[in-house]
Order: C-alpha cells, then structure tokens, then sequence
C-alpha cells in the first residue's frame, strides 16, 4: 500500500504574504523509501513538509518511527506558527468508526522559539476534554497548562472536522513530541523487561511474532523458583495498541510482584503470573489507536465453538495475536489442573469525562431470578476485588454497577471465553483506566498508574485471606461501597460494548 500524507498548502495564508514559490496547489509526496529495509513500513507514514516557508522557522511534522502517527498537516498562515493536525484513522483505514480514532505522536522540527505556535488537532473521535502532553527529549513528558490547550466547543463526532484540540504555546526548545497521552512503545516495554534479565522470579518467554512486522509478543511468568501449590493468575494488556495507561499499571503490578519485601514473596510463593503486556504490537508499532494491522478489534474476537464443553483453540477466523496468546498463556492455564487460574485480567483504557476514575466490567449479579448461583458467585467474586482495589487506591476507583448483566456472553470477549472455560472458577474481568484527572486534583500521571497496579497487587494478595482489609470491608453490605470516593456514575456503564 502506498504511504504517502498530503500536504495541503491551499490554505497557505493570506496570498498576497506568499512568496512566488507559495503556489497554492496540493503536493502529495510519497514516503521517502531509502536503502536500509523499513523496519516500520507502516508507521513510516508521515512525512510533512512545509512549503511555502517566508520565516526562517520552516516547521516540519514528522511521525515516522514507532507509535508514531498523525494525518493531513495543513499549514493555515504565512508565519508557519499556526498548523492543523489531522488524526489518521489506523492502518488509514476510512472505514473504521470515527470511535476508532484518537491517537496521535507528532515530532515537530524547526518550531519557533521565540513566537508561540498554534497546533490544532482535528478529526478526534471523541468529545471529552483532555489535557495532550509534550516532550523536548521523547523520554519525559509533560501536560499542556490548562491555558495552553484547549478542546474546542461544537465537537461532533459525525463531522470529525469540529473535534479539535488547540494548543498554543512557546515552546522552549525547537524539537518537541507532542502526543494525545504519554506514549509506551514496544521499545519502551522490553527496556523496562530488560531490568529483571537476571531476577530470579522472572521468566520471559517469546509466544509467537506479531503477524505483519514479525515482532517478538513477550510473554513474562513471575512465580517464586521453589515448587508447591499455587494459584495462576493471567494478565495482558495492549489488546487496543495506543491505551497505554495499562502498561504503567502493569509496571507497578511487576514491580510489587518482583520486590524483595513480604508483600512480593508472600504473592509469588501463592502464585504463578502469567503476563502479556503488549497483545498487538504491530498495531503499537504502527501507531494504530485501537485496530491490529490489518484493522481488526482483537478486542472482540475470542471465537470459540461454543457448541463444544472445552473449545481449548480459537476457531481459525480469530486474529493470529488471539491465536497465539490462547495457544501459550491461555488454553495452558485451562488445561492446568495443578495450577487453576483464579483470575484472568484484561487491561485497557477509555476515553471518558475527565473526571471519571478506572473502573471495573463486571459481570452479572446477585438477583436469584436473573442469575444462576454460578452467575452470582462470579458477581461476589468480582465486587469483592473491586472493592479491594478501590481500598487500597485511596478509593478511586468508580462504583460497579448494580447489575453487571449478561451481554458479554453475547460477543467474544476474552471473560466470554474464560466464562464458557471455567464459569465462576475464573474471575475474569476488564479494568480500564481513564485518561483524565481520574480522581487527582492533577491530570493523572504515570506514576498514579503505577500506583494502582500496586494496588492491585494488594488486591491481590487480600483474594484468600480471611482477615483482609479488602474482605472485611464486605462484612457490612451497607457500608459495601463506602470504599469508594464517588457516587455511581451510570453513564459510565451505558456502552458497554465500546471499551
Ligand atoms: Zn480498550
């Protein structure tokens, strides 16, 4: 497929500013292929250009490397300190849902530093606030001020154009990286891996490569070297490639479970963790938001036949990363008698008010009449974690719904199948972390994340013990959600089905 962004220099600013070379015309040009093989031949979109330069602060736009992304970039004056931005659909895909595009990672070359400059993003796929966040080094990341980027009013999602974030800025520096939330890459995650190479908890395995770009999926086992019986615990995450909150929460759920302290040698002597941090790394690596690189939600596609009791494989339709991560994580997990997994985590994160704190999908509820006692076991089992997590993150996390209901056995999500698998034995469930302040008096920060994956490593360790924190909170169903910070917020569990 072609890669090629298109720079149109038809709203060049006022004409008669122009210099003669300014002709306003749209130039398409193609990727630069050089000599070396493409590493990235899909991320490697994006290479903007700015014609028409009348100030010595010609700013170029580029997103080709990991992560990367950005679409159209239209210069809109003749100074160059004020551009548009256009998100790109994955794999530039028009056929996807404009829900499907959020995303972006834009190095910005030659920026001015003497004059601010206007950035306006557009084609956001969705109509929450958000503060994007910028980097002079693409390690250390920052928000934008509050004064300095702004979601426009007269968002509709219908018409893309509307949903734009503005920022304006002087920047300090004349190379900066500018994204919608901090970026974790491919490379990001197997520097951080690297740093348990010779922990003796720590197991790292390669289960298949990613089908399009034959990237190594990692897969991490941490259990205490010695022998006994343990419980299994499964854990992936980057199912959607830019939700990336779920990799910082993953860093501080390894780092609890590797740390030489009680909590992390009484968790790997009682269980085994099976981990898959990133399931789509082509989509990661191309700078997708959502999709697989071949556009796919692998989100929803777990098909199973479920006229069988143990369909242990995916039928053949299912996405190759779902293939591999049930051939090597999960189909053993259930076939495993010795190790019976007891909770099956699924990580992602959504795009919701900035005030929205991460919340939980759980599934059924304790009505008789709707739900069998299976059901409802898995409904106790699943509010009794929530509200662990909740208590060990100072309660910011939102309150479960009353009822979680039965639509998930409707679609193939991965709780389908560990439900159709192992019923109430397996509590499977989504945790989704937010963007926004999440329950802060600040913009959420990655260290927050880390913070609740230690959380839920505190969750974790109350599952079986009777004198918990966590399960003493349950001993009053009327004080139950006393842990929590916030009322309900029903409108958080409205659509389910786009997580
Ligand atoms: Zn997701």
């Amino acid at each position: 497929m072609p890669s090629f962004v298109r720079i149109n220099t038809t709203r060049c600013g006022v004409m008669a500013l122009c210099r003669p070379q300014c002709s306003p015309k749209k130039v398409r040009k193609r990727h630069i292929q050089g000599n070396a093989p493409m590493k990235y031949p899909r991320a490697m979109l994006t290479l903007a250009v700015a014609f028409c330069a009348t100030t010595s602060h010609a700013t170029t736009f580029q997103a080709n490397f990991p992560s990367g992304s950005i679409g159209e970039v239209t210069r809109l004056d003749a100074d160059g300190l004020h551009w548009q931005l256009a998100l790109r659909d994955d794999n530039d895909n028009a056929a996807l849902p404009h829900k499907f595009r959020a995303w972006w990672y834009v190095r910005a070359n030659d920026v001015s530093v003497t004059k601010p400059m206007t950035l306006a993003f557009t084609r956001i796929g969705w109509n929450y606030d958000f503060r994007p966040v910028y980097s002079y080094d693409n390690k250390r990341w920052h928000y934008f001020e509050d004064g300095e980027a702004r979601f426009e009013p007269g968002c509709r999602i219908a018409e893309p154009d509307t949903c734009r974030m503005t920022i304006t800025k002087a920047f300090d520096r004349p190379v900066v990286w500018i994204a919608r939330t901090f970026p974790y890459t491919y490379a990001d995650l197997r520097a951080y891996l690297r740093k348990f190479t010779f922990s003796p908890y720590v197991k790292r395995v390669g289960i298949g490569k990613s089908p399009i770009l034959g990237k190594t999926i990692p897969a991490v086992r941490i259990a205490s070297p010695r022998q006994g019986q343990r419980q299994r615990i499964v854990i992936h995450a980057r199912t959607h490639a830019a939700e990336t909150g779920p990799s910082y929460v993953v860093e501080g759920l390894m780092n609890a479970l590797t740390r030489n302290d009680a909590l992390g040698q009484r968790l790997r002597d009682r269980y085994v963790f099976d981990m898959v941090p990133m399931h789509n790394i082509d989509g990661v690596q191309l700078g997708n938001y959502r999709t697989n690189g071949s556009s796919l939600n692998l989100e929803n596609r777990w098909f199973m036949d479920k006229a069988v009791a143990f369909p242990i494989s995916l039928l053949p339709e299912a996405p190759e990363e779902n293939q591999q991560l049930n051939r090597a994580v999960f189909a053993p997990a259930v076939s495993d008698q010795e190790t019976p997994t007891v909770l099956a985590l699924n990580l992602h994160a959504s795009n919701s008010a900035p005030n929205t704190q991460a919340f939980f999908f759980p599934h059924f509820g304790g009505d008789p009449a709707r739900y069998s006692s299976e059901q409802s076991a898995l409904w106790r089992k699943q509010l009794s974690f929530i509200r662990a997590v909740a208590s060990h993150y100072d309660g910011r996390i939102e309150q479960p719904p009353a009822d979680g209901g039965a639509g998930f056995l409707n679609s193939a999500f991965v709780e389908s199948w560990w439900w159709h698998h192992q019923q109430e034995q397996v509590n499977a469930i989504t945790l989704e972390t937010t963007y926004g302040r999440a329950g802060f008096d600040h913009w959420i920060t990655q260290d927050d994340l880390r913070r609740l994956g230690e959380a839920l490593a505190l969750a974790i360790d109350g599952m079986d013990r009777p004198h918990s924190r966590s399960v003493r909170s349950l001993d009053d169903p009327a004080r139950a959600n006393d842990v929590f910070r916030e009322p309900f917020k029903p409108e958080i569990y409205e659509n389910e089905a786009e997580h």
